[in-house]
C-alpha cells in the first residue's frame, strides 16, 4: 500500500485539507472559507478537525507520514511561521508548523504556496520535464522554477519575483503596485484584464470575455491578442533564464481564460530563437485547482524522502 500524506493549502478565499498517496491521489479532503481575522486559531483547530474527519474516511490506510502546508505568503527562514501574508494578515507571526505538529503528532513542512503547486505539476507529469517553470495567474502572478529536480529557492524561498519581469517598456504602460511599470502581474493578473476590458467597451467578466472571444467578437479578439503578447514576452524571458523546457501555466485566470494559454504558448511557437528549447511546453496545469493541495502533501514526501537519504 501507497504511503499517505496530508496536504494543506490555505488560500486567499478558501483553505482545503487533503489525505494524498505517493501518487498524487486525493483519498480524501475538505474545504473551508478561510477567515478574515482573528488570531488564528479559529483556521487551526477547523485544520485540526478537518484532519480527523479525513483521517476517519481514510482509516483503511496507514497512518500519514507527514504533513505539507502551502501558505500565501513569505515565509520566515526556517519557513515554521509565515512572516508577510498580504491578503491574511492574521496568520502573519503565527507559529503554524509547531501548531500543526503539536495538534496532529505529525512532523510538518510549510512551504509557500507556489512552490507547492509547482511540485504538484511536476510530480503530475507523465514524464517530469527536467527544467520546468510554473506560473499562476489570478489577482497576481506568482511563479516558481524547478530545475533537475529541485525546487529553485533565492529569494524568500522561491525563484525570485517573475510576475514582475517587464512586458511592456512603452510610457503608457500600467503602473505596477510594485512601483514599476509595464510588470506581467501589471499586465494580465485578473484585475488588470478586467480594466482592460472595460477600457475596450468588453464585459469584465473572464467567462464572458472568453465566450466574445470564441463568438468572433474583434474586441475580445484583440484584447486576447495584446495580453497574449505581453504572457508571451515573459514566458520567453523566463525561458532564457532558466532554460526551461516546459512552462505550466495555472491559477484562475488560466482556468477561465483557456483562450489566453493557447494564443501565448502560440506565440512562443512561432517566436525565432535558437536558445529555445525544441519544442518549449507552454500548457495548462493537470491538476486545475488541486495543483496546489496534492502538490504540498507531495512536498510533504519529497522533504521526508531527502532526509532520508541525506
Ligand atoms: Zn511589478
Amino acid at each position: 500500500m501507497q504511503a499517505i500524506f496530508v496536504g494543506i493549502d490555505i488560500g486567499g478565499t478558501h483553505t482545503r485539507v487533503a489525505i494524498v498517496d505517493a501518487l498524487g491521489r486525493v483519498l480524501a479532503d475538505r474545504s473551508t472559507e478561510t477567515p478574515t481575522g482573528g488570531d488564528g486559531e479559529d483556521l487551526v483547530r477547523w485544520l485540526e478537525n478537518a484532519y480527523h474527519t479525513c483521517r476517519g474516511e481514510t482509516d483503511n490506510c496507514p497512518d500519514p507520514v507527514a504533513i505539507g502546508v502551502g501558505v500565501p505568503g513569505v515565509l520566515e527562514p526556517g519557513r515554521s511561521a509565515v512572516v508577510r501574508a498580504v491578503n491574511l494578515p492574521f496568520i502573519e507571526g503565527l507559529p503554524l508548523k509547531d501548531m500543526l505538529v503539536e495538534r496532529t503528532g505529525l512532523t510538518t513542512f510549510l512551504d509557500c504556496d507556489t512552490v507547492a503547486a509547482a511540485w504538484g505539476e511536476y510530480c503530475a507529469r507523465e514524464k517530469s520535464p527536467q527544467r520546468m517553470a510554473y506560473l499562476t495567474i489570478g489577482t497576481g502572478v506568482g511563479a516558481a522554477v524547478i530545475l533537475d529536480g529541485e525546487v529553485l529557492r533565492h529569494t524568500h524561498h522561491t525563484a525570485g519575483h517573475l510576475g514582475h519581469v517587464i512586458c511592456d517598456t512603452s510610457t503608457n504602460a500600467p503602473e505596477c503596485h510594485c512601483g514599476a511599470r509595464g510588470c506581467l502581474e501589471s499586465l494580465i493578473a485578473g484585475p488588470a484584464i478586467a480594466a482592460a476590458a472595460r477600457a475596450a467597451d468588453l464585459p469584465d467578466e473572464l467567462d464572458k470575455i472568453e465566450l466574445a472571444f470564441h463568438e468572433g467578437d474583434p474586441g475580445a479578439t484583440k484584447l486576447i491578442d495584446t495580453l497574449a503578447r505581453h504572457l508571451a514576452v515573459a514566458l520567453l524571458d523566463i525561458t532564457h533564464i532558466y532554460a526551461t523546457d516546459t512552462i505550466v501555466i495555472g491559477g484562475g485566470v488560466a482556468h477561465r481564460l483557456p483562450s489566453l494559454v493557447r494564443a501565448a504558448a502560440r506565440r512562443v511557437d512561432d517566436t525565432p530563437s535558437v536558445l529555445k528549447p525544441v519544442p518549449l511546453c507552454a500548457e495548462p496545469s493537470a491538476l486545475s485547482d488541486y495543483s496546489g493541495l496534492v502538490g504540498a502533501a507531495l512536498l510533504a514526501a519529497k522533504h521526508i524522502r531527502d532526509a532520508n537519504t541525506s
